[in-house]
């Protein structure tokens, strides 16, 4: 049950209030469609996004520029990008970041399928949008000495998202502009 602590205090208490107001078809339906989404949700085997098609929408959009990488930490982070509409390429998923303090290394994250994806030769631009926290900044430089070899133009976005933020938590118009403010690395 720890697990469900991710709900939040509010949430989890919403849902207790509901729960317990429900008879017993509306509990079983609410469950059937929790069975459901578990079952049909998977990862996109390109960018590691969760989808219930396999390539997700993103990947397998002809409007989406496949010759663009952004890399985000998690799939929140791919939630927050689109919802500045201003990036029009795809995404690679790496489902967390370098923390040697956490035993985390690169083996342990999807850095190997991302240098999969650009060794088909077709990527011309991967944006690094990792966290601007210390390991995020890590992932991002250790990132950016494995691609720039390839002859792949490799950016960071800077500017607007205060040190120590979260993608996720991050409004549109500062995420806009961190975008439009990217360095190349
Ligand atoms: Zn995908």
């Amino acid at each position: 049950m720890k697990d469900f602590q991710a709900f939040g205090h509010k949430t989890a208490a919403r849902l207790a209030f509901h729960v317990l107001n429900w008879n017993e078809e509306q509990t079983n339906e609410f469950l059937n469609s929790i069975i459901t989404a578990k079952k049909n949700l998977k990862y996109c085997s390109k960018c590691f996004n969760i989808t219930d098609t396999d390539p997700c929408p993103i990947c397998s959009s002809p409007k989406r520029n496949q010759d663009s990488i952004c890399v985000v930490e998690d799939v929140r982070d791919v939630a927050a990008m689109e919802r500045t509409h201003e990036f029009k390429g795809v995404y690679h998923v790496l489902h967390g970041s370098i923390s040697p303090m956490n035993g985390v290394g690169p083996d342990d994250i999807k850095i190997k399928e991302l240098l999969a994806r650009l060794m088909e030769g077709k990527v011309k631009e991967v944006i690094l949008a990792t966290n601007p926290r210390v390991e995020g900044e890590a992932t991002a430089m250790y990132l950016s000495k494995l691609i720039k070899p390839l002859g792949i133009k490799v950016s960071r976005i800077a500017h607007g998202i205060p040190v120590g933020g979260d993608l996720e938590y991050t409004d549109e118009v500062t995420l806009t502009k961190a975008l439009e403010g990217r360095r190349e690395m």
